[in-house]
């Protein structure tokens, strides 16, 4: 656990040492996101200057907090905002027309109800928004996401709305403490994804899969994930 006591410039440090040596051993076609959760602009800024291009946002007042003070700041780069957390609980908010205009992406789309959501509000301030559709890989009950059974008939689904763009699939997977027992999960999201880049549907585009976290990443991009999203290694551990 990183200390409270530490100097702003050695978590700079850290977090910037942090950014490079994912960033360096990625292989090329892996995209990193930083999970950006509890953090402050302070530390997002310093991943972003440090190479980070996409940030993942859990909570909208949150997102729009940081995207604010972002946005003061001079910088050449374009930072792309992708919504990764629990769209249930946080659907109105997400909604409404400036947060949409704000994400880039949305990676948890886990129901028809949802997706039809998001497209009409886009088409009323002339966006298309890239989706991908979250797995519940590990069939929890308590968790967000659609059962893996019916991820065909939701990308079927969507594939018919104006306003969004389905472009992959995301999952969770269930929490382990030995990222290798995540592998199984990985595998069958995997498989998904493939079986649904075969159907070759009209605008749906299988380009991202969307997996694995700080203790799992390397596993998940063995199986196939090409965008990954990682928090803890970036930042340090959370506050509870
Ligand atoms: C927090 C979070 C992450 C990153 O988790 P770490 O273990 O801190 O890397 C990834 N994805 C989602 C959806 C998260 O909420």
């Amino acid at each position: 656990m990183r200390s409270w006591f530490m100097t702003d410039e050695k978590k700079t440090e850290i977090i910037r040492d942090q950014v490079r040596r994912i960033l360096e051993e990625l292989p090329p076609e892996v995209t990193l996101i930083a999970a950006a959760k509890g953090r402050t602009a302070e530390e997002i800024n310093v991943a972003v200057q440090s190479g980070v291009a996409i940030i993942g946002e859990n909570y909208v007042s949150e997102a729009k907090q940081i995207y604010q003070q972002l946005s003061k700041r001079k910088t050449e780069k374009r930072i792309q905002w992708h919504f990764i957390g629990v769209l249930g609980k946080a659907k109105h908010d997400v909604l409404r027309q400036k947060n949409l205009r704000m994400f880039d992406m949305i990676e948890t789309v886990d129901s028809f109800e949802l997706a039809e959501a998001i497209s009409e509000q886009c088409g009323k301030i002339g966006k298309t928004m890239p989706i991908l559709i979250e797995v519940n890989s590990g069939e929890e009950p308590q968790k967000a996401g659609i059962l893996p059974e019916q991820v065909e008939q939701l990308v079927l689904d969507i594939a018919d709305l104006s306003n969004v763009r389905l472009m992959g699939l995301m999952t969770m997977g269930p929490r382990f403490g030995d990222p290798e027992n995540s592998r199984p999960y990985f595998i069958k999201t995997k498989k998904l994804y493939e079986r649904i880049k075969s159907l070759d549907l009209e605008n749906v585009e299988m380009n991202y899969l969307s997996m694995g976290m700080t203790n799992s990443y390397k596993i998940a991009i063995e199986e196939g994930a090409n965008m990954v999203r990682i928090g803890t290694k970036i930042f340090g551990e959370r506050k509870a």
